[in-house]
């Protein structure tokens, strides 16, 4: 699976593509992810993204992507 990364907010997200037209926490445009893989996440950031990625997909009734 491959991750991107907002390049304006950090938030991250699991997909062979962008899944949004928009970033769903900063609103920038998906052209703004970049590809990282997962050793580029520090542990802090790792548990950020984590918390905020299961805040947004559960509001977005979608269902949560497994553990990286
Ligand atoms: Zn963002």
């Amino acid at each position: 699976m491959m991750l991107w990364k907002c390049g304006h907010c950090g938030f991250i997200v699991e997909g062979k593509t962008v899944p949004f037209e928009n970033c769903p926490v900063c609103g920038y445009a998906k052209a703004q992810f970049k590809q990282i893989q997962p050793s580029d996440i520090g542990t802090l950031d790792k548990v950020k993204n984590k918390t905020m990625r299961f805040t947004v997909l559960k509001a977005k009734g979608l269902s949560y992507p497994p553990d990286f």
